[in-house]
């Protein structure tokens, strides 16, 4: 797996790409090599991630001179410069070869590239926040802004954890009847509140995409 030896080439890079950077290594294939697909990665990321997100950190590590891209057989492929130490016997390789000693010299000369691949996600990324913000701002101006009062907490209503001699502390180690039948009336009072909370989150979405399916599309 991941060695100490290859932890070092992670120390230029900026913590924010690092998750990424150990995605790549785990996902990629045992050269480094794999598809420049920042959806597909962050549908595939644990938690998933954002499009926007991965772009950033893929640029990063361009910046950071971890990884660089190149062009073959019509699609861009991503290669990481410090792939991990493993042994390759046996292991059926897949994607193409990148271009002569783009591997030997990208740090030196990809320079260039890094710099229109940052331009590029940078401009890509700008005109996403754009149109998300536009987007953002459009649902913001339907929704009048009106305070809304706090939600009482569920718990302080609920009925007490134990019977009326063993509250607050319960009886500790000794069994008691009624705090266990306190118990079970509190947990059912609980998940009929769990319940009514997920039904009013169901019927307020169902009634909002009801609202955008009339006014808005
Ligand atoms: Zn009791």
């Amino acid at each position: 797996m991941i060695s100490a030896e290859d932890l070092v080439s992670l120390v230029p890079v900026p913590d924010a790409a690092k998750p990424t950077a150990m995605w790549l290594w785990l996902h990629l294939d045992p050269l480094g090599r794999g598809l420049m697909d920042p959806t597909g990665i962050a549908r595939r990321m644990q938690p998933p991630s954002t499009p926007d997100t991965i772009l950033e950190h893929l640029v990063m590590l361009m910046d950071a001179g971890w990884l660089t891209t190149f062009h073959a057989e019509g699609e861009e492929w991503i290669l990481l410069l410090y792939p991990l130490k493993t042994d390759l016997r046996n292991t059926p390789i897949h994607t193409p070869e990148p271009p002569p000693k783009l591997s030997m010299e990208s740090v030196a000369m990809g320079r260039g590239v890094r710099e229109r691949a940052r331009e590029r996600a940078r401009a890509e990324v700008r005109a996403e926040d754009a149109a998300r913000a536009d987007a953002w701002a459009a649902v913001q101006r339907d929704r009048e802004e009106q305070p809304e009062r706090p939600e009482r907490p569920a718990v302080l209503d609920a009925p007490q954890m134990f019977c009326d001699d063993h509250m607050p502390g319960g009886a500790g180690r000794q069994k008691c009847g009624p705090c266990r039948d306190a118990r079970l009336l509190r947990d059912e009072w609980m998940q009929r509140r769990v319940y009514e909370e997920r039904m009013t989150t169901y019927h307020e979405q169902v009634s909002d995409e009801g609202v955008w399916d009339d006014e808005i599309f």
